[in-house]
């Protein structure tokens, strides 16, 4: 044999014996069928997506064990009933996001966006290493839930509308596609806060059944062709500052797991936290381009006048949300210590330097 024809052999025993010992692994050790559920239309870009690489992510590294199989919002349930299908145990899995589920637990919200809140790079110091990440397992458990950080959008877009905004006053008697706390501060500025899962929108806003919306950012917005159905396009997404995506474990289905199992799948749900907002930034960066230079999107900043009076109805909502509701109060003081400390630390780091970025 020519020594080129030996490695060869070598390699194709290699080969051999790595699957059949992966078959044996497969044959000696149960497997988990699992199901997760989403809020998110079927591998919809950056979101659904998302929850397909963190589903693939399980079963690869699980070697199978834990196969995971996703179902876009409507597939196995509606998008809204995601949170009680992982909580009954319908699905194992549960990827969206701690707001929508405002109507069974106001605390949930704080884990999802704030307006004014922090950031992404804040939210996930608060959640790994701020206390976050306990209460929201508290929060949860009441549900036979736990909850996980599963990825961020970073600071989203203030939205989409068919008319100018040049004080808080144009924001009365607007019906706006927008949802959790963000909603109850156009609420008390005098709009109407919709909820919608993302694949209603577009329709809606053409059909006039809303007169504006929030989604997420550039990258989203673009995909759901919001960009067709309004004209003028507004930053900053002063309510969605760095929201959090969440997947929730049916706590019975994660404790049947063999310890190492759960380990993976919980540190699986970490690397999809991180690979999102990566995803979101690169994508956003190209999408705010695209949609600037070849669809003439208007894009606006809202005025520091119409800022300050969201921020102090924000204020005022966070709150009466905190003063209504025992878990909310303890969510928000945790939330609020972070976020002053925080913002002192990024003044003197990241605004900063974004700030001499800027000049330069
Ligand atoms: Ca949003």
């Amino acid at each position: 044999m020519k020594r080129r024809d030996v490695i060869k052999t070598i390699g194709l025993g290699a080969a051999a014996l790595s699957a059949s010992s992966l078959a044996s692994a497969a044959t000696n050790h149960k497997v988990y069928n699992w199901k997760m559920v989403t809020t998110w239309p079927a591998n919809f870009p950056g979101l659904g997506t998302g929850a397909t690489y963190l589903a693939n992510l399980i079963t690869e590294l699980t070697n199978g064990e834990v196969n995971v199989k996703v179902y876009g919002a409507g597939e196995l349930v509606p998008a809204m009933e995601t949170f009680d299908a992982v909580s009954q145990g319908t699905a194992q899995l549960g990827h969206g996001a701690a707001y929508y589920w405002k109507g069974k637990t106001v605390a949930s919200q704080f884990f999802a966006a704030v307006p004014f809140g922090l950031n992404a790079q804040e939210m996930n110091s608060w959640l790994y290493h701020g206390g976050g990440m306990e209460l929201w397992e508290e929060e949860y458990a009441k549900y036979g839930l736990v909850p996980g950080a599963a990825g961020n959008t970073g600071v989203q877009m203030a939205g989409w509308f068919n008319k100018e905004i040049k004080t808080s006053a144009d924001l009365k008697g607007l019906k706006m596609r927008i949802p959790g706390l963000g909603g109850d501060v156009l609420k008390k500025l005098g709009g109407t806060p919709v909820g919608l899962p993302g694949g209603e929108i577009a329709p809606a806003l053409q059909s006039g059944a809303i007169d504006a919306t929030e989604w997420v950012g550039p990258y989203n917005d673009m995909a759901f062709g919001l960009h067709k159905v309004a004209k003028f396009y507004y930053y900053p997404g002063w309510h969605e500052p760095g929201t959090t995506l969440e997947c929730m474990i049916n706590k019975a289905a994660l404790e049947e797991l063999p310890k190492h199992l759960q380990a993976i799948v919980r540190n699986a749900i970490r690397v999809a936290n991180q690979d999102m907002l990566a995803e979101f930034t690169a994508r956003n960066n190209a999408a705010l381009e695209t949609l600037v230079n070849e669809h003439n999107v208007q894009l606006r900043r809202l005025p520091d006048v119409v800022l300050k009076d969201i921020r102090k109805a924000s204020e005022e909502v966070l709150k009466e949300t905190a003063a209504n509701d025992d878990m909310s109060k303890r969510v928000f003081e945790s939330f609020n210590k972070f976020r002053a400390q925080a913002i002192k630390w990024h003044d003197v780091s990241e605004r900063a330097y974004l700030n001499a970025r800027a000049d330069s």
